[in-house]
């Protein structure tokens, strides 16, 4: 299960930016881009189990905000989203330039005061 060893990833991340902090840490809000392959529902399953070894984030909570995936069209200069998975402009020129969709990261932390 990847989102196990993410959630790893994201507590380590947090450890090496916060050190001294880790005890007011409340809340991490995560960006993940639909092409990320991240489910909500598993990172939230990973988290309270890797939370089972790492009692310092009791008190923290995971959001997760799913990006939709937006491509550029080259030959109308228009952003547009993707709808399952294809990825066509609206004026019908296939795209392969994604220009959104494929983040994973933390774009913010909550932190207690101190
Ligand atoms: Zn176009």
């Amino acid at each position: 299960m990847h989102e196990i060893s993410l959630v790893r990833n994201i507590f380590r991340t947090l450890e090496e930016e916060f050190p001294n902090d880790i005890p007011r840490v409340r809340g991490i809000n995560l960006t993940v881009g639909l092409l990320s392959n991240v489910q909500p529902i598993l990172m939230q399953n990973a988290f309270q189990a890797v939370l089972e070894d790492e009692p310092r984030y009791q008190k923290t909570s995971l959001h997760v905000t799913i990006l939709p995936i937006l491509i550029h069209c080259e030959a109308c200069n228009t952003t547009s989203e993707v709808a399952q998975y294809r990825f066509i402009c609206p004026c019908g020129q296939p795209s392969r330039n994604v220009v959104q969709g494929e983040e994973l990261l933390i774009s913010s932390v909550e932190l207690d005061e101190p």
